[in-house]
């Protein structure tokens, strides 16, 4: 309409006048077009409000709590079988399928529909193939089930690297599949793949294009800078795709676990671990991926990156209430990273959101000797002691995931569809939205 009105003009008072115009238009190119996505691993308001409560006090703001929109998201997932019905409570499986690719699917599904194992495509998938950059990190191995999610699709999580495929024979390459997990994630490509498995990616891959290789040289093959240490990252220049394995497995949780214990313990105050210097933080890694993925061409194909705090949910599961915070303290950080970029570049829309919520409960310390379960007490930024129970399951076995609705937060164009109360998947169709990609998927968003 303002092109036709431009034109008009210019027919009525000269045609000087609509060239300057047009040219101006065309030079006032639109913003790339940037989705981060930040997931916390168990991030739940729980999570949340005891890693306020002791790292800033109660009436504390952190960065995630400035984020201007916020809504809730629901998070179940559906039963292998029967997919019509909810199962209430989602492993990170099901709920990174659904963040990746709008679609529900059972819990141990990585990205694969119930009943047909059919690969659902990914919101990764579908920005790379319109020419976006494309970039995951997370402080777990790469082929946990978060970061697996948005870049291949298997249908039982474990099967992590080529020695542990027995449970997933059809997506062996010794039967002409496509892999394991993290065969699929160097087939797939993206530009940037940061986080710890360096044991899996030395697994020699069997069968197929690659055999004989090892998961890292098959990534060689197929054009990746591989690196190992922190100080790596911070040197690596953007062009050829970069793999960061920086630890053996997991990466080393930012702060030493807390006890908890039944009866109840004494309070204490979180200490930081002492990490080995080679693993860089979140935050180390993030800046290293936002440079890689937009490396000063503010008008480039923008890209698609998702990092992942996952200890939160790993802590959660041990019990361990200064394992959470550290990393939820952790993850803050990288949020304030992202909204200062997305400031800068104001195409970028940044979602922060938990992918299931998990088993603390902040509890009065009064009644901490009546809690069915174990308890920490922990001496916050208040001075005031936080008594948080771990009671989804017995005492030394692993705590589970619960099935409350989680909070989202958002910031940049686009971030004013994160209001009221969506679902996960409606997180995958806003950020189709803002890469302009919502058309490619149309038919496919919605459960
Ligand atoms: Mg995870
Ligand atoms: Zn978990």
């Amino acid at each position: 309409v303002l092109c036709a009105a431009a034109v008009l003009f210019a027919v009525a008072f000269g045609a000087g006048a609509c060239a300057s115009l047009r040219f101006g238009r065309a030079a006032a190119a639109p913003p790339a077009r940037n989705v981060i996505l930040l997931i916390g691993d168990g991030l739940g308001a729980a999570a949340l409000t005891m890693a306020r409560n002791y790292h800033l006090g109660a009436a504390g703001r952190m960065h995630i709590d400035e984020l201007p929109a916020t809504g809730s998201c629901t998070t179940y997932a559906v039963t292998e079988e029967d997919p019509r019905r909810p199962d209430y409570v989602a492993d990170s499986a099901a709920s990174a399928t659904a963040l990746a690719t709008g679609r529900k699917t059972s819990n141990r599904r990585v990205a694969t529909e119930v009943g047909t194992d059919a690969p659902l495509p990914t919101v990764l998938e579908l920005a790379q193939r319109a020419g976006f950059r494309t970039g995951l990190v997370s402080t777990s191995t790469l082929a946990d089930a978060t970061p697996a999610a948005f870049a291949s699709h298997i249908d039982y999580r474990w099967c992590h690297g080529p020695a542990s495929m027995s449970a997933c024979p059809k997506s062996s390459s010794m039967f002409g599949g496509p892999g394991s997990i993290v065969e699929q994630l160097v087939e797939t490509r993206p530009d940037v793949l940061f986080g710890g498995g360096r044991a899996l990616f030395a697994q020699p891959i069997p069968a197929g294009p690659h055999a004989g290789r090892t998961v890292a040289q098959a990534a060689v093959a197929r054009g990746y800078r591989v690196i190992e240490t922190a100080a790596d990252i911070a040197t690596l220049a953007p062009g050829a795709p970069a793999l960061g394995l920086f630890a053996e497995d997991n990466f080393t949780p930012i702060w030493l676990p807390s006890l908890a214990s039944f009866p109840a313990g004494p309070a204490e105050r979180c200490r930081p671990a002492e990490r080995p210097a080679d693993q860089p933080t979140l935050v180390q890694m993030l800046e290293a991926a936002l440079r890689l993925l937009s490396p000063g061409d503010s008008e480039g194909p923008g890209f698609f990156l998702m990092a992942e705090a996952a200890m939160i949910d790993k802590r959660a599961h041990s019990a361990d209430a200064c394992g959470q915070i550290g990393e939820t303290v952790e993850l803050d950080r990288a949020v304030a990273v992202a909204r200062s970029f997305a400031e800068k570049n104001p195409g970028t829309l940044l979602i922060v959101v938990g992918d299931h919520d998990h088993t603390p409960q902040i509890v009065d310390p009064k009644y901490a000797a009546y809690v069915p379960g174990m308890t920490t007490t922990l001496a916050t930024a208040d001075g005031a002691p936080m008594t948080i129970a771990y009671a989804t399951s017995y005492f030394g076995m692993s705590q589970q995931h619960t099935g409350t609705q989680l909070p989202v937060f958002a910031f940049g164009p686009d971030a004013d569809e994160v209001i009221g109360l969506i679902d996960q998947t409606d997180i995958f169709r806003i950020m189709l939205q803002r890469l302009g990609l919502d058309d490619a998927a149309a038919g496919r968003g919605a459960k």
